[in-house]
């Protein structure tokens, strides 16, 4: 039986078999309990620029995961004009300090890379192979796995990131009506 929760699902109703474009469906739960950037960073003595504050606060407010592109844009609409090295010396400045999760989400859009606020509990991301969705699922199972692997390896495990792909409910659904006409474009398997 399926008895853990899915936090959040956030995709819209109707979406199109294939995704297209650069924007993702790939919403964000905000019932996990994110870390403040801009507190974090001040405590540690960290001087920030207006260009690296408001990619900050971006990030801090993202209702999806976006990768260095989408945070460049979000900037410019913000009246901050901000160029891609600045976005990515951001970037590693939040992973530096442990504040930031990079994931790829299955590469559903290829190579790109997604930021988002750590929470103060790992989420697991599934991602739907036909209509892109992404959504975040906690439980604590594997808050115990990390614990067990921590104990038998003597890591002190610092990330832990497992994404899961497959069909969603809705494209399950529309599957067994009439078979998406491409699998071979389908990343492989689930990746850890
Ligand atoms: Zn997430
Ligand atoms: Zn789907």
């Amino acid at each position: 039986m399926f008895c853990d929760r899915v936090i959040r699902d956030t995709s819209p109703a109707k979406r199109p078999a294939v995704a297209t474009g650069s924007q993702s469906n790939s919403l964000m739960s905000h019932s996990f309990d994110r870390r403040s950037l801009l507190k974090e960073l001040a405590a540690k003595g960290i001087r920030l620029t207006s260009q690296r504050r408001v990619l900050i606060e971006i990030i801090q407010d993202a209702e999806e995961h976006l990768d260095a592109a989408a945070l460049g844009q979000l900037a410019q609409q913000r009246g901050v004009p901000v160029d891609r090295a600045t976005v990515y010396r951001t970037v590693e400045l939040l992973k530096k300090h442990r504040l930031i999760d990079e994931l790829d989400l299955m590469h559903l859009q290829g190579e790109k890379h997604y930021y988002e606020v750590k929470t103060r509990r790992d989420h697991i991301h599934l991602a739907c192979f036909r209509c892109q969705r992404i959504v975040e699922f906690a439980s604590p199972a594997f808050e115990k796995l990390k614990a067990e692997m921590a104990r038998q390896t003597g890591f002190d495990l610092r990330v832990t990131r497992l994404e899961a792909g497959g069909l969603c409910p809705e494209c399950r659904a529309a599957a067994e009506q009439q078979p998406a006409p491409t699998a071979s474009s389908q990343p492989a398997g689930a990746r850890v």
